[in-house]
């Protein structure tokens, strides 16, 4: 597995500087703004957000590198649990995985009832933090899309 790991390591990395630059400049809002965070985590007791498969690689090799097979266990048991409340969600408002896939119905219609706190949430803190998604790192701000650039501000 570290073979594909060294492979992707490149790529990886491309994604790594990014998010230093991203923690630069929302350490620097931060600052400026006067934002502290509480630590409540209620940022993340709900969750409808998209993640690259990029990120997703960089969350995999994050677990393969420093979760126990129990952390790795109970994250499973969680994930397929969301899976099916979602699954039943779904059959529930007969909305098809079909037109889901194809983009016909936004994912946030179909779960903004169950309020499914994230799965790497573990005693009110990140378990993931170091490889948190891009998503993450930005809470509090905005991001939008000019020029094919993504601001944050
Ligand atoms: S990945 Fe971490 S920071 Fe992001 S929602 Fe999950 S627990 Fe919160």
């Amino acid at each position: 597995m570290s073979k594909v790991f060294d492979f992707i390591d490149e790529y990886l990395k491309v994604l790594n500087d990014t998010y230093g630059m991203l923690k630069e400049k929302t350490d620097n809002l931060n600052k400026e703004l006067d934002v502290s965070c509480y630590k409540c985590g209620n940022c993340c007791k709900d969750i409808r957000f998209a993640v690259s498969i990029t990120e997703i690689l960089n969350i995999y090799r994050y677990i393969y590198n420093n979760f126990t097979w129990e952390d790795i266990n109970s994250v499973l048991l969680k994930a397929n649990e969301y899976n099916n409340s979602i699954s039943k969600a779904l059959q529930e408002k007969r909305i098809s995985e079909k037109d889901l896939v194809e983009g016909k119905i936004k994912f946030n219609e179909t779960t903004n009832s169950l309020k499914l706190p994230c799965f790497f949430l573990k005693d009110n803190k990140c378990s993931i933090y170091e490889a948190r998604p891009f998503i993450c790192r930005c809470f509090g701000y905005s991001i939008y899309l000019q020029k094919k650039k993504y601001i944050v501000s």
